[in-house]
Formats: C-alpha cells, sequence, structure tokens
C-alpha cells in the first residue's frame, strides 16, 4: 500500500515535470521512463537538441541542455523472466 502511495506520487510529479516541456515521457506496466529533450527556448540549439559541426567528418553535438541531465526511469513491477525457448 505505501509503495502504490510513492509510485502514484511519483508519476505526479512527473506530470508536472512534462508540462515543463523538457522532458519526452514513455510509460509502460512495467516503468516509466522520462528521457531528458531539448529546450526550446535554449540559446545555443533552438530547441534542435544540437548542431552539426563543420570539417569534413561532421558530427552531431550534443547540446548541453538536454545531454547533462540523467534519464529518470521509475520501475513499477518486476519484469517477468524472460520465457524458457520451447521444447522440440
Ligand atoms: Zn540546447
Amino acid at each position: 500500500m505505501r509503495a502504490r502511495t510513492a509510485v502514484l506520487v511519483a508519476a505526479a510529479a512527473a506530470a508536472a515535470v512534462l508540462k515543463a516541456g523538457h522532458w519526452e515521457l514513455y510509460a509502460d506496466r512495467h516503468r516509466i521512463h522520462l528521457t531528458p529533450v531539448a529546450r526550446r527556448s535554449c540559446p545555443d540549439c533552438r530547441g534542435a537538441g544540437g548542431w552539426w559541426t563543420g570539417g569534413p567528418f561532421p558530427e552531431m553535438e550534443a547540446c548541453g541542455c538536454w545531454s547533462e541531465r540523467r534519464e529518470l526511469r521509475i520501475r513499477l513491477l518486476r519484469v517477468p523472466a524472460w520465457p524458457d525457448e520451447p521444447p522440440f
């Protein structure tokens, strides 16, 4: 009972964060997964999340407005063990 309340509180907090628009939410019955996304108001990438560096071998440079934030995972239920291979 206490654990369920904690999950509900966490989900409510996640929903609040979502409204800020800085996170992408993935949820299923096993977990809630929040991935940081670029801020639209970011002065560096303007929400693109990065930019291409010049030169002969262009690379995508990740902007610090999302890459320096951690992903947030909330485990909801125990993930079942991988099923045994069918007997042939
Ligand atoms: Zn940025």
